[in-house]
This record gives structure tokens, sequence and C-alpha cells, in this order.
């Protein structure tokens, strides 16, 4: 720490990304990237953007822009493009909480962080017992609501009807629906925009779209917000998303197809593992995203991610209240799957 540091961020807590290990091969089922390539459409339209890299980005994202307004069937103007959801997620942190923000003891970790650095105070909601989401514990919470849905660490899903009633019951207030696994077989709240303006649906390529090295995020919501959103991008960094990730988006968003089997084969994969955790005694939550929450009566979480990671396989532990004995791990392919396996008959 240095003496030049604002008292102000002296107890910010970082948030911690999983482990990006260098050299070592290690099968890394530890955040949730795909473990397929990007389509060939997307490599292709990457590769033509590199001999311009001279040149400044498309402030408004045009192109991009109307590629994701044609997936999301929303118009133009009800989308904004940003670095990864992250950045989506720091300006709403940043702008759109005037009465603070309310989100869940367990969800994605950045929330929390956001909260802090933007000084917005938050109000924490425990999720029940069995880790679900009760929609009414956050009717008229007269806050700006963050919900991950599918929530992550769990995977458990909401259906677009129990989002539609925390919408209901927040009339007056905004509530961001972040959907980084939505693509994994739950309900888009995309739908609800047309019905309720206190709605921003958050969403992300990195996950269901293989582009977590790319960093493109977007949200969908009214004009009203989307030209808020802009405004804080455009106070802060009008070229936030690069040369080569715009296009890699638009093609991405175009390539419909292609994601659409990977996403089915994660899904069918992920069944196929719950149901031989099962088997080896794990207990599972429903999860709806391209990972599995697993805890098991007999093994500590702790020292069956470290024998893992010992072993080359890398899964995610939190050292988090609740959810200690609980290991997230990513779905892979079934090959990466069969090495997991493989170690934990020697475990389990
Ligand atoms: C991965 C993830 C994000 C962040 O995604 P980026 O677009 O890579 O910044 C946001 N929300 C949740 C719930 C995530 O799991």
């Amino acid at each position: 720490m240095s003496k030049y540091l604002d008292s102000r961020f002296l107890k910010l807590e970082p948030y911690v990304p999983g482990e990006q290990p260098r050299g070592q091969q290690f099968v890394k089922l530890n955040t949730n990237e795909s473990p397929f390539p990007p389509s060939p459409a997307v490599q292709e339209a990457v590769a033509r953007q590199a001999g311009l890299l001279n040149l400044y980005p498309d402030p408004t994202a045009r192109d991009l822009t109307e590629a994701l307004a044609g997936m999301l069937e929303v118009g133009p103007e009800q989308v904004f493009v940003g670095n990864g959801s992250d950045e989506v997620l720091a300006f709403c942190f940043q702008a759109l909480c005037p009465n603070g923000a309310a989100f869940p003891d367990l969800t994605y970790g950045f929330y929390p962080v956001y909260a802090a650095l933007y000084d917005c105070p938050a109000e924490v909601i425990p999720l029940r017992e069995d880790f679900t989401l009760a929609p009414e514990d956050y009717y008229g919470v007269g806050r700006t609501v963050f919900i991950a849905n599918p929530n992550a660490p769990t995977g458990i899903a909401l259906s677009r009807e129990q989002v539609a009633q925390v919408l209901e019951q927040n009339r007056d207030s905004l509530v961001v629906v972040d959907e980084a696994y939505v693509h994994f077989g739950a309900q888009t709240a995309v739908p609800l925009l047309g019905q309720y303006d206190n709605l921003l649906v958050v969403g992300t390529f990195s996950k269901s779209r293989s582009m977590a090295g790319a960093r493109l995020g977007y949200a969908a919501g009214s004009a009203a917000l989307i030209a808020d959103l802009n405004r804080i991008r455009n106070s802060f960094n009008p070229y936030n998303v690069n040369r080569m990730t715009l296009a890699a988006g638009a093609a991405a968003a175009g390539d419909r197809d292609y994601y659409d089997r990977c996403c089915r084969t994660i899904m069918e994969t992920r069944e196929k593992t719950l149901a031989r955790l099962g088997e080896k005694g794990f207990i599972c939550t429903a999860s709806m995203a391209n990972f599995v929450f697993v805890t098991h009566p007999k093994v500590q979480a702790e020292a069956l991610y470290l024998s893992l990671k010992q072993q080359g396989v890398l899964v995610r532990w939190f050292n988090k209240q609740r959810i200690q004995n609980h290991l997230r791990i990513t779905i892979g392919t079934e090959a990466q799957m069969e090495v997991l396996f493989g170690l934990l008959d020697g475990l389990v």
C-alpha cells in the first residue's frame, strides 16, 4: 500500500477470480468457461480486425448492438454493450442504485465488491435453507435488486413467472437480472421488457458464447435505462469494447446454430455428471447452469478440492459461510469429466 491511496479504499476487499494457472496443464473446471472454442465465424471476424488495430473501435458499437437487438428481439435503442458483463454490473452499482442495492447472501461474488467500491449500501438477503431464492423475500425492498438467474454458485433458476413477481412487487425499483448462465436451460426475462420498465437484463458472451477472453457483456432494458448506462460509459471510456471484440460479438450473435449445439452438449454432459455424482453419494443442487454445485456427507470439500488440484483437476471451493463444504464444478467436455471421475474414484 502506498501513502497515496485514498483512505476510502483501505478496507476494500477485491474480488478473487478463480485460479488461471500458467504452465502446468490442468483440467480447468473452476471458472465456468466453455470447453469449446468460439465459432469459426468468430475467429475469422477477429482475424479481419487485426490489421485495423491502428483505428479506434466504433464508440456507438452500432453493428454489434444491432446484431444483439436481433438476437434478443428488442430495439437497438434497448441494448447496451460493455467490457464483460462485469463492467455493465459495475455501472449499475455506480449509477442505478439511488437507494442502495439488495441481493442474496450467496450469489455472484462481485455484487458486494461493487457495492463497497461505489459506496452503495447493500441489504443482503439470505437464500432459504435449501439455497432457493424466495421471490417474496424481495417484495417491496425499496432498493435496486440484483438477481443472478440462474444463480451462482448454486445453479438454481427462477421461472420467468417468479421473476415477473419480483418486478411486479417492485414497480418503483430497478430489478437487474444477471443472466450469465441463461442459455443452459433456464428462461430469459427478456420478454418481460415490454411489460416492465423497471427491468434490466444483463448478459455475457463469456460462458455460453465461448468468449471469456474477449470480454463482452450486454444489457437490455428500456431506452431510458440504456441512455443512462451510455451516459456513464461515455463519461468513463467510450471505447470500452475493443475492435476485435465488437466484431467477434456480432459474428457470435449470427451463429446461433453453433452455440445452440455447444449448449446442448454441455447440458447433456451436466445431466450425466449429476447422475454419476449422485451415485457416488454427492448431494447436488438442480443446476440449470454450466456447472454443478455439490457436497458430500462423508468427504470434506476443501480436502477434495486440494486433492483434485494436486492431481491436475481444478474445481472451485469457496471459503465462505454456508458453503464451505460445497464445490462448484464447471461442466467440461466428456473427456474432461472422465478425468474428474477417474480421480474421484480414488477419493470418494
Ligand atoms: C461470469 C459471470 C459474470 C461475469 O461475466 P463477464 O461477462 O465475463 O464479466 C457475471 N455474472 C455472473 C453471475 C457470472 O457468473
